[in-house]
Order: C-alpha cells, then structure tokens, then sequence
C-alpha cells in the first residue's frame, strides 16, 4: 500500500519529465531537420577538401576547417591537441596483374589496392589460393616462392555486417606476414565487403618484424572470385607492385571544442568522429559523416539555448585510421590531468539511417538508459544494446572505465565503400545523416541531465 503510493506520488513528476524530455527531443529533431548543417559541412569536408590521409595536405585544411567550423558554431573554447602520427604514402599507382595461366603469357589486370601502411615491392610468382588461416597452416610447405591470395569473404547469413567484417579484419591486418613467415613473396586479400562491385578497399595492415616485408594489396571481390577460379584448376602467375613508404614522424592535432558546463563543469562528456580518412575516395561515410553529426550535436545544443549541467567536448580525431594516434593521445591527457570522465559517444560507422547505440559500461548505467528507448524510438533508434564504443575512444574506456558507446546506424550499405574510391559525398543521404545527429543530440541531453 505505501509502495503504491509512493509510486502514485512520483508517477506524474515521471510522466512530466519523459513529455519534457519528449519534446525538447522533438524541438531539437525539428530544427536539425530543417536547419541542420552537417549535409553542407560534409559537401565542404569531400569535395572542398577531399580525402585526409594523416599528415597530407589536405588533413591539416580539414584540421584548420574543423578549428574555423566549432568557433563559428559556438563552442565556447577551441583547442589543437598535438599528438605524434606516422606519416605513411601510398607512392606511384598500385598494380596487380594475372601474367600467365599454365605457363602461356597473359596480362590480364585486377582491380587492386595496396593495404594501408605496407611498403614498396615487386613480385611476380605463381599463386597459392587459400580459404583460411587453417588451410594457410595446413599447406605451408607450399607457400614458398609464392604469392598468397586469402579468399576469406564476409560471412553474407549476418545481419551486423560489422560482425562480418570483424571476422575477416585479421586477413587484412596479418595476413602479409603469416604468409611471409612461410616464404611468400606477396600477399593478395579478397577486400573486406560484401559488395557486389569490383571496388577495391584498402585499410591498415601491420608487418611483423620476425618476418619479411613483402608486397601486400587488397582486390575488388569481383576479380577476387575470377582470381579464385582461375587457380581452382589452371597453374597462375601473378604480379603485384607496390609503392608504399614512410616519410619522417610527424604531428599532428585533435581538435577540441568545448561546451562549458554549468554545475557539474569538471565532469566531461565527449563526443567525436574521426577526421582523417584513407588516401581514396572522399571519407565521406568514414567518417566525415561522424565529425559533420558531431559538430551538429553542438550546433543544436546551441540553438535551443541548451546549458549543460556537463561539459560537453566535441572532438575531431586524428590519426584513426592508421595509428590511432589522436584517440590514445586524448586518453593519455585525460589520465595525465585526472580528468573526470562521464561517458564518451563516437560516430564512426557511416551516415545511415540510426538503427541505436552499443555500449561499453555497466549493467546499471545500460539498464538505466534502456529506460530513455521510448523517447529514441520516433527517430528511429530501437536498440540500446552491450556491444560498443569505438576506435578513438576506447583508450579512455581501457585507461579511466569510462563508459562508452557509439552511433549504430544500419549496416547493409556501410562496406560497400568503405575504404573504397566510392566513399564520396553522393553515396550520404541528406535525411539518414541527420536522423543521426538527431540520435545523438538526444542521447547526450539524457546523459547530461540523469547522468549515468
Ligand atoms: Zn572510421
């Protein structure tokens, strides 16, 4: 009986606060619908600007872009946070070639890409054809000589197409030196899609001191399956040029916008994206679209008169892609100025429709925000589930237990371009962008008023 009427007497205080937190989300969905600016930002980002290697010439405009566009926007402090990145070229045009079946000469051209970070080398040698790692084991004593070309394709029966991609990632990443370490002299992957186009994808690999460096690139799935039928009953000869090299350390800077909070100034929520992008296509979906809802989050927040309790920092990071220099450094300051830490959000997975959020934090922390599901829902978002954070900020999850999480947009279309030539602005839908941005402004206005 008394239960119950402590419960009657805060039921209507909980009904008046969701239909407060309802609509100031429906003002705020309202305004990025009509008047947000990440769809134009990101048309500046990808074709003002382009693609964003780190340390090109174009990272550093994007990084000075993205300093200009906080100010304008109205944080109330902008910060470069110098940190130390690799600063890695792809060199002269990358190529791969099939130059004889069963001895007879043949030229027959492969859409190839060299993989991210790999260095400069020539080889022309007949291929060995592998599924796996296991059969890579099983057939070592073959390998010798040789080019290796691991067909291991994205397994199609998942929904989550980044479980897919998960899976196969270690073929990219490893692959060149297993195959070294057995005597290959190049190293060929089916590219980590499951498109049903011939683009290839690059994306960091890492070589293992141990073994030799050999060339190492990625192929467009198409040629991946006429290089895979060639070899199931013809002798093949393949060649493969790579230009990779490093050029001297460098710095490089994450870009730091700031929303001072009000009672609660010292406690930090952050939210980012990744500012750097592979040296193809325009980093459109990956992840200008992440650095354009970031920004829009403050946009808006600003719009409304918004004071947070909170304060909120908007962080473009750099270096995601191969170093991972800008996340690290970010968590290194925080350990190193004991900053507190609330939660920290990244959108790093495209600018499609919003599906959820994954998180990294415990179980109370995600029961309590799975409480918030009904005022996501008009927007799209259905799923607030344990599985997340994201590359750039996982540093502060391992260093602080910061709890963390990210943007989970649909995934069908996202490694169709990924890494790929057709990462460009035409391939980012107006709407989904912004239904992202929606999702996450609301999210960080619950997590700054309830806390966590
Ligand atoms: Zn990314």
């Amino acid at each position: 009986m008394k239960k119950i009427f402590v419960l009657l007497l805060f039921l209507p205080i909980l009904a008046f606060s969701q239909n407060e937190d309802s609509l100031f989300i429906k003002q705020m969905s309202d305004d990025i619908m009509l008047n947000g600016k990440a769809y134009e930002w990101l048309y500046h980002l990808t074709k003002k600007i382009g693609n964003r290697l780190t340390a090109s010439t174009n990272f550093y405009k994007a990084i000075e872009w993205g300093k200009q566009t906080l100010q304008q926007t109205g944080a109330d402090n902008v910060n470069l946070q110098t940190c130390n990145v690799v600063h890695w070229m792809r060199g002269k045009v990358d190529a791969v070639s099939v130059t004889s079946i069963n001895n007879k000469n043949e030229s027959i051209k492969l859409n190839a890409i060299a993989l991210g970070n790999s260095l400069a080398g020539n080889a022309n040698a007949q291929v060995i054809a592998l599924k796996n790692f296991d059969e890579l084991e099983k057939r070592k004593d073959e390998v010798r000589g040789k080019i290796v070309f691991f067909n291991y394709g994205f397994n199609q029966t998942y929904t989550e197409t980044f479980r897919a991609y998960g899976e196969s990632g270690k073929y990219r990443y490893f692959g060149p030196s297993r195959a070294a370490k057995y005597g290959a002299k190049g190293c060929l992957i089916r590219s980590l899609s499951g498109s049903t186009d011939n683009f290839p994808h690059t994306g960091m690999m890492k070589y293992n001191d141990s073994f030799p460096i050999i060339p190492c690139a990625a192929l467009g799935l198409q040629d991946a399956d006429k290089l895979w039928s060639l070899c199931q009953s013809n002798s093949i000869t393949a060649g493969i040029t790579t230009s990779g090299y490093y050029l001297k350390d460098t710095i490089a800077y994450n870009v730091i916008g700031e929303l001072k909070g009000s009672t609660k100034a010292n406690e930090i929520i952050t939210i980012g994206g990744h500012l750097d992008s592979w040296d193809v296509g325009e980093g459109a979906h990956d992840d200008g679209a992440g650095i354009v809802q970031t920004i829009e989050v403050l946009r808006v927040l600003k719009a409304m008169h918004y004071i947070p309790k909170h304060t909120i920092r908007f962080v473009l990071f750099a270096n995601e892609e191969n170093g991972l220099a800008g996340g690290k450094k970010y968590a290194e300051e925080a350990v190193a100025k004991n900053e507190k830490h609330l939660f920290a959000l990244e959108s790093d997975a495209g600018g499609f429709t919003p599906r959820g959020f994954g998180f990294t934090m415990q179980d109370a922390s995600l029961k309590k925000m799975q409480n918030w599901i009904s005022l996501l829902l008009p927007y799209g978002c259905y799923k607030l589930e344990a599985r997340g954070g994201g590359a750039d900020i996982n540093g502060l999850n391992e260093k602080l237990n910061v709890p963390v999480g990210e943007l989970l947009p649909d995934s069908q279309r996202y490694f169709d371009v990924h890494h790929t030539n057709n990462d460009v602005f035409e391939t980012v839908n107006k709407r989904e962008l912004l239904l992202g941005a929606v999702n996450m402004a609301a999210l960080i206005y619950l997590i700054d008023k309830y806390g966590l």
